[in-house]
């Protein structure tokens, strides 16, 4: 199945802003998973394919919150206590098997239901236990400490939309609703791989002037993080003919090609070539820092997203469009990170027409949250991501940030888990 209209990500113009690709990527790329059924033990992380509309009020019976006698309000004084007679009791599970007549208190606990006839529920600590009565303050409101069928979700009530990815309380909001398995997605299957000469596994001895592989174990780790399942086609070399192999290759079977390095203009940058053999390739010379140019193209119908190199850059870019991308590819829907507005804690002077993604640390100053920016902002400081907190966004429109001003911090656990 084609997941992308020809000439998908063609853009003729010189630099490209982030709001301009999100669109395109919207409007061109349509889903291409199929569903299946899961167990809802196995269902966290996958994206449900169908709206779950309840079937049954949740709770499905009026009960007590609390432990303690339930009563008809009618019944109490509302000046002075109220002795009434203790005549049934209602445990969870164990439902008062006959209506609470007027003029008398049920024995109740947390979850019970309410016997029918009563409507207030007085919490054993504001009771007198006497033997066979209780003793009730007054004041209590009517309807107190009741919960009523269907309170949380009521039946006909979409409960889960289409698209979203299933949470810890997704999965127990499905469970309390009676399902024991859900239709969901596929995993999308993404073939990965990282390209460079200098790029070596870790596990063996560097060659001289070599470095490690840390892309690759990066993006698997997010690429899994959203639910993908990833095939690991290793490192390739800066040779075109090789990378094409491993492309051709790559778009058996898979829903989508990652890659890392390659796509500067140099001469030893050939995941281009390598595209442009094979299917459709488009630069987005994006407007944004840190990123260089990102390749977007296709491998037959296969999408391809070439990341730079550069880790810091991979990563911003990973975060900016690939987690886009394949939120589009999986069905799913509501990918839209959240921004929290900061103080900044330091000064800062920037080109207009591009945004700038800077890593900063939230710090408390009083009342105020306060991000610090990471020292040093090298693309290839990988450690500046391990150790702050989130991402600083600048718009295009500014070109100087004074201390103090309020930015848009997108923390890192919205995006990369
Ligand atoms: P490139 O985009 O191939 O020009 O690479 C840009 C920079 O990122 C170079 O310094 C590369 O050595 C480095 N780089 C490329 N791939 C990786 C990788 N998988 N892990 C770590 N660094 C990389
Ligand atoms: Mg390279």
């Amino acid at each position: 199945m084609a997941q992308l209209s020809d000439d998908c990500f063609a853009f003729g113009g010189a630099l490209l802003t982030v709001e301009a690709a999100l669109a395109e990527i919207e409007a061109r790329v349509s889903p291409v998973v199929q569903t299946e059924t899961t167990p809802l033990l196995a269902a966290a992380g996958r994206i449900v394919a169908r709206d779950i509309v309840a079937t049954m009020n949740l709770p499905p019976h009026a009960n007590s919150a609390v432990d303690g006698y339930a009563v008809a309000h009618a019944d109490l004084t509302p000046d002075r206590e109220t002795i009434l007679p203790i005549t049934g009791r209602a445990a969870a599970g164990h439902p008062l098997e006959r209506p609470a007549r007027r003029g008398e208190a049920i024995r109740i606990f947390t979850g019970a239901p309410m016997p029918e006839g009563a409507d207030t529920v007085m919490m054993q600590e504001d009771c007198a236990f006497e033997e066979g009565r209780v003793r009730l303050k007054p004041g209590i409101k009517k309807g107190a400490n009741r919960r009523h069928a269907g309170e949380d979700i009521a039946e006909g009530e979409i409960a889960l939309s289409a698209g979203r990815r299933l949470r810890a309380p997704d999965l127990g909001l499905a469970a309390a609703l009676g399902h024991h398995e859900l239709c969901v997605f596929r995993p999308l299957r993404v073939a990965l791989l990282s390209t460079g000469d200098e790029v070596h596994d870790p596990g063996a001895p560097l060659p001289q002037g070599a470095i490690y592989d840390a892309n690759r174990f990066m993006l698997a780790a997010l690429l899994t993080g959203l639910g993908c399942a990833v095939t690991d086609f290793g490192i390739r070399p800066d040779r075109e003919a090789a990378l094409a192999d491993t492309l051709a290759a790559a778009s058996v079977e898979h829903d989508l090609i990652v890659t890392s390095g390659g796509v500067s203009t140099g001469e030893e940058d050939h995941v281009k070539s390598a595209v442009e053999r094979l299917g459709t390739l488009h630069f987005w010379r994006l407007a944004i820092k840190p990123g260089r140019p990102v390749a977007l193209g296709q491998v037959g119908a296969v999408p391809l997203i070439g990341l730079p190199g550069n880790p810091v850059a991979a990563i911003v870019t990973f975060v900016v469009l690939a987690r886009p991308l394949i939120a589009k590819l999986a069905g799913a829907t509501a990918c839209v990170p959240r921004f929290f507005p900061v103080r900044a804690g330091f000064a800062y002077r920037k080109k207009p027409g591009r945004r700038e993604y800077l890593r900063a640390s939230l710090e408390h100053d009083g009342d105020a949250v306060v991000a610090v920016k990471y020292p040093r902002d090298g693309a290839g400081i990988l450690s500046s991501i391990v150790r702050s907190d989130g991402l600083v966004i600048l718009d295009e429109a500014t070109s100087e940030l004074a201390i103090g001003a309020m930015v848009d911090f997108l923390p890192f656990s919205e995006v990369i888990g």
